[in-house]
């Protein structure tokens, strides 16, 4: 039985001669895509491989000449072009081409030794988040969700996306790229084992950072004393299994982590350890009220500045 790819490329190959540029393009990436569907080695994204050949001289050359080509020397092209993508999928190459895919599906969670890439300054304090122990996550490696067995730090994602912080959308590169973390170096779209060898490596936690700096390392001892992240589940289950009834608890936590925090800015001025107030998510993690959205649940703020605890879909109220 015929191949999509190669359905494709014999329907292809009779018109490229009326391409203009956009058409091109638009068969180049779906030819690219249905090729990497039939290929085995799919796990390397579709990105990489259009990247990997569009890198080439030769592929720049036909895209700088395609406008005054005649139709015999675009033909001539773009076979050459679907030889190249077929080849490339056989032929990973052993290098990264920053085309941005591995950035997308989430940011890298900090080791020990990426701690000289924040204390020069190359990572800023305030693109960072802890996540705390028993808080949900996804393995960086199969995407599997597991519960932390200890705190982590990681780069910041974009709101609402799993997207890396320092990812360029507009040109898909990275904008610390020679001074990317521990994991980004040894991520690997074609070789999954360095990436996950870093994981036996020491993960860096906030008692690095804030060694030395021991009133520091007391707040944040208290606040997970006060605010750990495994009170939320037991409140939220009995939200749930109340119907709604018993609210008190989930919104006396909500309260309480939220004050936890504004005494903390207010009374301990934590500006004089010189870390800006915007790091709060670096000392104590993300609020109760962001975590709201673990549990299906959102806060908002009324016009009146009344805050309401909702169901996390449109019109929902708890
Ligand atoms: S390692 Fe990531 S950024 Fe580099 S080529 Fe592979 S998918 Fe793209
Ligand atoms: S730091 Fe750079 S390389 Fe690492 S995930 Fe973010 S954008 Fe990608």
């Amino acid at each position: 039985m015929q191949k999509d790819s190669e359905r494709l490329r014999e329907l292809s190959i009779n018109h490229p001669s009326a391409w203009d540029m956009d058409r091109f393009r638009a068969n180049w990436l779906l030819f690219v895509e249905t090729l990497l569907k039939e290929e085995a080695n799919s796990l390397i994204p579709s990105r990489r491989i259009r990247w990997q050949i569009e890198q080439t001289p030769a592929f720049q050359e036909v895209v700088a000449d395609w406008d005054n080509m005649d139709g015999l020397h675009r033909l001539d092209a773009w076979k050459r072009l679907l030889l190249a993508a077929e080849d490339a999928c056989r032929t990973i190459l052993p290098a990264c081409f920053q085309c941005g895919e591995c950035c997308r599906v989430g940011s890298p969670t900090l080791h020990l030794e990426d701690l000289v890439l924040l204390q020069s300054g190359k990572i800023p304090w305030d693109q960072l988040v802890t996540l705390r122990k028993g808080e949900p996550a996804l393995s960086p490696f199969d995407g599997r969700p597991f519960v932390l067995p200890e705190g982590r730090i990681k780069v910041r994602e974009k709101e609402g996306l799993r997207e890396c912080v320092f990812l360029i959308s507009e040109t898909d590169r990275c904008s610390i790229y020679d001074d990317r973390p521990l994991q980004c170096r040894a991520q690997a779209c074609w070789d999954p084992i360095p990436a996950s060898e870093t994981a036996e490596m020491p993960f860096l936690l906030r008692e690095h950072i804030f060694q030395g700096v021991d009133l520091m390392m007391e707040i944040i001892a208290e606040h997970e004393t006060r605010c750990g992240f495994a009170v939320l589940p037991g409140a939220f289950e009995e939200l749930s299994r109340s119907s709604g009834g018993n609210i008190q608890e989930v919104l006396r936590l909500l309260s309480y982590e939220e004050h936890f925090r504004q005494f903390v800015s207010d009374k301990f001025k934590i500006d004089k350890f010189k870390i800006p107030a915007q790091n709060m998510e670096l000392l104590f993690g993300r609020s109760f009220t962001r975590m709201t959205t673990l549990f299906g649940f959102r806060v908002a703020e009324e016009p009146d500045g009344t805050r309401c605890l909702l169901v996390d879909e449109p019109g929902g109220r708890a």
